[in-house]
C-alpha cells in the first residue's frame, strides 16, 4: 500500500476506526491520523497490518479488551486519554476496531474529553456488520427478502443476557448481532419464541475481512451448535434472516475461490 504524506493534526485527538482488519478499508483520513500519531492508544481488535501502518515514532500502548480478558478498564482508557492528549502538543489517537460509535464504547470516550475540555474528531470506521455482508457476501437488505437491518449486541453492559430477544422477531428483516457468539443457543430461543420460524437462515461470520475468514451458515433452531462448528473463530458476528440464503450464489471471498496467495496480497 502506498503511503500518503499530509500534514500532521496536533492538540486533539483523533477517535478513529480502524474497520474489520484489511488494512485497504482504513479511510484515507484514518491512514493519515495514523502515521501523523505521536501517541496511540489501540484496541485489541485492530489487526497487525494496520499496526504496521502506525507512525514508527508513536508511542502505541494497547489498551484493548477481548473476551472478559480486561487489560484496561474504560474508565482507566478514558483517563490515560485525556492525560495524554492534555500532556502537550502531540497529535493523540484512539484507534478502535471497526466504527468508534458501533458498540465502542466511542461516545463514552468523547463525554470524557469534552468534560475535560479536549479538542476531538471522529473517523468512522467501516463496522462489522457491513464488513461481514460484503465480504460475506450477504446483502443486508435485498428487494424481496428483508426490507430493513437492526444491529444489536448479543449480551447487555456488564455481560448480563438480553431478556428480549422476542421483540426482534420481524418478518422481511435482517438482524445483525455483535459479540453474540456465546450466547447462540439464548438467542435462537428467545427468536423462535417471538415468532421467527427455526428454518430461518443464519450465519456466523468470522475474521471478515481478514485472510483467515470464514462464514458458516445454516438453520436457526440449529444456531447453538452451528456456533461450536471449529471454523468459528473471533471476532464473529451472527446474521439472522432470509438474505442469508443468498450467500453460496454470492460468494466472492474466501482463500479457496480467490487462491491464498490473492487473500494474503490483500493485506499487502
Ligand atoms: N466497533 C466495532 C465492534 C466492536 S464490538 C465495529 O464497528 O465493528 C466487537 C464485536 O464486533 C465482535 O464480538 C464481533 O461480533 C464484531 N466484529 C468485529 N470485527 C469483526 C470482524 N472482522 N469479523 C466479524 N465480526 C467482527
Amino acid at each position: 500500500m502506498s503511503l500518503i504524506t499530509l500534514p500532521n493534526r496536533t492538540g486533539r485527538v483523533s477517535i478513529v476506526g480502524a474497520g474489520p482488519g484489511d488494512p485497504e478499508l482504513l479511510t484515507v483520513k484514518a491512514l493519515r491520523a495514523i502515521q501523523g500519531a505521536d501517541v496511540v492508544l489501540y484496541d485489541a481488535l485492530v489487526s497487525e497490518p494496520i499496526l504496521a501502518l502506525i507512525n514508527p515514532e508513536a508511542e502505541c500502548i494497547a489498551v484493548g479488551k477481548r473476551c472478559g480478558r480486561h487489560s484496561m478498564s474504560q474508565e482507566e482508557i478514558n483517563r490515560l486519554l485525556v492525560a495524554k492528549a492534555a500532556s502537550g502538543d502531540r497529535a493523540v489517537v484512539r484507534l478502535k476496531g471497526g466504527d468508534p460509535l458501533m458498540f465502542g464504547r466511542g461516545g463514552e470516550e468523547m463525554q470524557a474529553l469534552r468534560a475535560s475540555g479536549i479538542d476531538y474528531e471522529v473517523v468512522p470506521g467501516v463496522t462489522a456488520a457491513t464488513a461481514c455482508a460484503s465480504y460475506g457476501a450477504i446483502p443486508l437488505t435485498h428487494r424481496t427478502l428483508s426490507r430493513g437491518v437492526t444491529f444489536v449486541t448479543g449480551h447487555g453492559m456488564g455481560g448480563e443476557p438480553i431478556s428480549d430477544w422476542h421483540k426482534l422477531a420481524l418478518s422481511h428483516h435482517t438482524l445483525v448481532i455483535y459479540m453474540g457468539v456465546a450466547r447462540a443457543g439464548t438467542i435462537a430461543t428467545g427468536l423462535m419464541e417471538g415468532g421467527l420460524s427455526g428454518d430461518t437462515p443464519v450465519a456466523i461470520v468470522s475474521r471478515a475481512s481478514q485472510p483467515q475468514q470464514t462464514v458458516v451458515t445454516g438453520r436457526l433452531d440449529a444456531l447453538e451448535q452451528l456456533a461450536t462448528d471449529p471454523r468459528v473463530q473471533t471476532p464473529a458476528a451472527l446474521i439472522v434472516g432470509d438474505v442469508v440464503s443468498l450467500h453460496h450464489s454470492l460468494e466472492w471471498f474466501s482463500a479457496e475461490l480467490l487462491g491464498e496467495e490473492v487473500v494474503q496480497q490483500q493485506f499487502g
